[in-house]
């Protein structure tokens, strides 16, 4: 059944990751966890680095999830726990599955250089939470123009298309830029839930408009979307299966119990979580925040 719920408008919130790098998380939210999988979504820039400065953050864990990284401009050098060492240039993804646990550091390749990025975080389901972790790189992505806009496909399946990376609920993640006014309608799964996310210049999203700092969601039941542009504007449409489980989230691990998290942090700070992450990243090896006295809190929907 179709229903047309009105969008809900939230605000994102200003975060900061590495040494000084300042971005905007739009998820996790108070009012709302997770959109589909998709638990966490960061934007990073557009930020111009002053001389001799750039996103450096040191080796830290993840496990639980997959870590989705979408380049818009820069250039980011990846390196993890498994040898893996991968330059991240505007167009392609990085997408690190977790799993029962992965240690990645992620640095500008040039400092005093452009950076713009949105990093997402996807919850990994029950059955593929403490799978073996991995990383995947893909350089090409499907794209249509629709209406005046490029859509490129960065997650699942969209326009009779299906993108490369891997991931285990259903989802998807799709960007939509112009160089100026556009004009579109995309179909919906009537079964997903929707966010919007907005990545530059300004966009009308279900007649709501919508500018970066800010994201609309839109709950499960429309069969269409209708999108709109007046200038130059990139946002991005991510959507999924309303995940039932409750999540806990807390620092860079998702978990669904207290004591994997608890777990986890210690094996963390006891160096025995993941191999030393590849070298190369001038940032420091970060310290997990201390848990003492914290009860963590399952999420789960809304
Ligand atoms: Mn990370």
């Amino acid at each position: 059944m179709v229903t047309n719920i009105p969008p809900q408008r939230y605000a994102s919130r200003a975060a900061v990751i590495g040494e000084d790098t300042r971005i905007t998380r739009a998820l996790p939210h108070r009012a709302r966890r997770t959109v589909g999988a998709w638990c966490f979504l960061d934007h990073l820039g557009p930020v111009h680095f002053a001389p001799g400065k750039g996103m450096h953050v040191g080796a830290h864990p993840h496990i639980g999830l997959q870590t989705f990284t979408w380049m818009i401009e820069g250039e980011v050098v990846h390196r993890d726990s498994l040898g893996n060492e991968q330059v991240i240039r505007p167009g392609e993804v990085n997408l690190m599955t977790a799993g029962r646990g992965i240690a990645h550091t992620e640095d500008s390749l040039h400092d005093g250089a452009t950076a713009h990025a949105a990093q997402l975080w996807i919850a990994l389901p029950r059955s593929q939470a403490r799978c073996e972790p991995a990383f995947a790189h893909y350089p090409d992505l499907p794209q249509v123009a629709l209406g005046g806009f490029r859509a490129m496909l960065l997650a699942g399946e969209a326009f009779g298309l299906q993108a490369p990376a891997q991931v285990h609920t259903p989802l998807v993640g799709i960007d939509f830029s112009a160089a100026q006014a556009a004009n579109a309608t995309v179909a919906l799964r009537p079964e997903f839930e929707y966010a919007v996310m907005v990545l530059r210049g300004s966009a009308q999203v279900a007649g709501e408009a919508l500018a970066p700092g800010e994201w609309l969601y839109l709950a499960p039941g429309r069969a269409e979307l209708a999108l709109a542009c007046d200038g130059a504007a990139q946002f991005l449409l991510l959507g999924g299966e309303p995940m039932e489980e409750g999540l806990i989230i807390w620092w860079n691990f998702v978990a669904r119990t207290q004591a994997e998290i608890e777990t986890a942090l210690a094996d963390w700070n006891a160096g025995r979580l993941a191999p030393p992450v590849r070298a190369g990243s001038s940032a420091e090896r970060l310290t997990a925040p201390s848990l003492a006295g914290v009860q963590l809190r399952a999420g789960g929907r809304g």
